[in-house]
């Protein structure tokens, strides 16, 4: 009786295993700056969950500063609020190349990208960031509207790209 060699475990298939999402993403083959659904769940009594991933820098080429992301979230969970009652959550990535924001309902890239504008446009005319204080956060002084803005326009001047996820 002969063994059949198991099959060379390549990188690929290592990523097919992974429970989360972004793990099964090729980092690589992404062009940021972009919007894409990350995830789409389907609750038991049939509502639906949207995730999408917010990509403001090229993964593994530059991120953003640690008190831009801070003020970003920041900024954005609170207007992207004003634009769409369907935010659950809007949330950094721990790579500081972007954000995740969980919606309820159906959502496409298509839909949710005028309300991402709306919500970076008011980022850009904002005074000060939301709730920068030790008693409404966790580091009220690690702020930067500054540098907030600086990201926030920089992904909005390149909004013809938002949907471009895979160059060809
Ligand atoms: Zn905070």
């Amino acid at each position: 009786m002969s063994e059949t060699p198991a099959p060379e475990r390549t990188a690929e298939d290592a990523r097919a295993r992974m429970n989360v999402e972004s793990f099964n993403l090729d980092h690589r083959a992404v062009r940021a700056p972009y919007i894409r659904i990350a995830d789409r769940k389907v609750l038991p009594a049939g509502d639906v969950l949207t995730k999408f991933d917010i990509r403001f820098t090229q993964p593994n080429v530059a991120h953003l500063d640690s008190d831009a992301v801070h003020s970003l979230e920041h900024l954005m969970a609170e207007h992207m609020r004003e634009h769409t009652s369907d935010v659950i959550d809007v949330s950094p990535m721990g790579c500081r190349t972007g954000f995740y924001a969980l919606l309820s309902g159906e959502h496409t890239a298509a839909d949710f990208a005028p309300v991402l504008e709306a919500t970076l446009q008011d980022l850009l005319a904002a005074t000060e960031v939301p709730a920068a204080n030790e008693v409404q956060c966790g580091w009220g002084a690690h702020h930067t509207l500054e540098g907030a803005q600086a990201a926030a326009r920089a992904f909005l001047d390149r909004r013809e790209e938002w949907e471009d996820v895979f160059p060809a």
